[in-house]
């Protein structure tokens, strides 16, 4: 059976329902699988052609062993979980010029790729926890679209409480409604004023939670945010099938350019390339938030203050997956992560080791997309190519764009939000909003009565876990 261990080492490795159940290692660590398997050319082969659920199927199985949970109801958890998707393919693709594709990964219930793993995740903590008769508490932060995906995929299910943590005037008003206007009882959605750091403020309101091990079991904390393990193994499956798509022969190099944040979806793509998946390049792409660049530039790991932007689903500085990545970089020296992890926490920062960097930049370029140069991508995207991009996929195909020249082989632009989460944006960059930009989803939403409550960061983690437990006790 395939274990699991916390990237800080220490704890005993675990099976696969308590990885996914706890959603963080008890030191604090992320849980990654003891080894990775491998899959070869004559098998990627065979699955060329394959459904998307189908080859999700192939792909988790690899990782959930059927003792745990049994073939049979493994497919129908998938089936359940992409049935959700408003387009037949699942995960559908748009040829750009130049031998780049967008692919697709906003076609879910919420209009981001985060619902590509949320539903699926979702629904196996249901399964889990309703055959041992247990409830969970998810504290979800998000910088805009997690926490959406998180609450559709919770709603009317009786074995989770979900807690929605948004920084208020941080994300935009279509993905607060979202998550207000969402009626079931056990969605709770929260807005945090005042939050310096946006996101990762509230990634440190539930980092305190989970610290604190009295409130922890008390409450039954867990976390679907993507430092839970399901989240990255469900979020490889779309390398595999964008690389099947548009490699010239299994075998042939095919890049990809990442919008990234917290590093889940690159994490996912340099994993699928650890298990044998011949991918050429992976472009970093990061807004003016450049921790990932700047560490995969110079080695030096750090937390400089977030800058707000456009692409705001990506204002992070804290890229919590990194750690996954610097794990099988660093051929698991759980030892060396502890040390590193220990240094940045207490510091702001961590200098790695030339010899380090070279191992973890292996097969990574980065690229640093402005403000104007989304405004930039998508108006030439939108006037020649008319295809409209959301301000995460311009920062994918800006990327991609600077990188062309020098690359061989197809480049898959994952295009991680439908545009009509952003029509600001898109107002500001091509002077109006299309039919392409607007979705009814959202616009039922905007007239929908809300709900949600509102703490200051300055008292938040006073305050929060009072609401928690009053909550808690309420439905005991
Ligand atoms: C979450 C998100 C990303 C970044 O994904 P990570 O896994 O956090 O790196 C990119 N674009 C959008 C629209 C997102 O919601």
């Amino acid at each position: 059976m395939l274990l699991y261990q916390s990237t800080l080492g220490q704890a005993p490795a675990v099976d696969f329902e308590t990885a996914v159940l706890a959603g963080l290692a008890p030191n604090g660590g992320l849980y990654v699988p003891t080894q990775l398997p491998q899959v070869t050319l004559q098998q990627l082969e065979a699955w060329k052609g394959l459904s998307y659920p189908d080859l999700a199927h192939e792909i988790l199985s690899l990782f959930i062993d059927e003792a745990t949970v049994p073939a049979a109801d493994l497919k129908k958890l998938i089936e359940a979980s992409f049935s959700t998707f408003s387009h037949p393919e699942v995960i559908p693709h748009h040829e750009l010029t130049g031998d780049c594709y967008v692919q697709e990964l906003f076609h879910g219930p919420t209009l981001s790729f985060k619902d590509v793993a949320m539903g699926f995740v979702v629904n196996l903590f249901d399964y889990f926890l309703r055959r041992r008769g247990e409830h969970r508490t998810l504290m979800v932060a998000t910088s805009g679209d997690t926490g959406p995906a998180a609450a559709h995929a919770s709603i009317g299910k009786a074995s989770i409480s979900t807690w929605l943590f948004f920084p208020t005037g941080l994300i935009t008003e279509e993905q607060v409604r979202q998550m207000t206007t969402i009626m079931s009882p056990n969605v709770h959605p929260v807005a945090v004023n005042n939050c310096k750091n946006g996101s990762d403020d509230l990634d440190g309101l539930i980092s305190a939670s989970f610290a604190d091990a009295g409130f922890r079991k008390e409450m039954q904390l867990s976390s679907v945010n993507s430092i839970n393990w399901a989240r990255v193994m469900t979020q490889m499956v779309h390398y595999f099938y964008g690389y099947l798509r548009y490699a010239e022969r299994v075998g042939a190099p095919v890049n990809f350019a990442v919008p990234c944040g917290a590093f889940g979806n690159m994490c996912a793509g340099s994993m699928a390339r650890r298990m044998g998946l011949p991918v050429g390049a992976m472009i970093v792409a990061n807004n003016a938030n450049t921790s990932l660049s700047v560490v995969l530039g110079t080695g030096t790991f750090s937390k400089p203050d977030i800058k707000n932007t456009l692409a705001s689903a990506i204002d992070i500085s804290v890229p919590m997956n990194f750690w996954r990545h610097l794990y099988f970089s660093l051929e698991g020296d759980t030892d060396r992560l502890r040390y590193a992890w220990e240094t940045y926490e207490s510091q702001g920062s961590v200098q790695f080791s030339d010899k380090e960097l070279a191992a973890f930049r292996k097969g990574f370029l980065t690229y640093t997309v402005t403000d104007e140069n989304i405004l930039k991508t998508t108006r030439s995207h939108w006037r020649e190519e008319n295809y409209l991009l959301d301000p995460h996929g311009a920062v994918a195909v800006a990327a991609a764009r600077h990188y062309r020249p020098q690359l061989s082989g197809p480049i898959v632009c994952l295009a991680t939000a439908h545009p009509a989460k952003f029509p600001e944006t898109i107002r500001q960059a091509i002077g109006d909003l299309p039919a392409a930009g607007k979705h009814d989803s959202l616009e039922a939403a905007r007239t929908a009565g809300e709900r949600k409550y509102e703490f200051d960061y300055a008292t938040m983690h006073r305050a929060v876990p009072a609401v928690m437990r009053a909550v808690m006790s309420d439905r005991r």
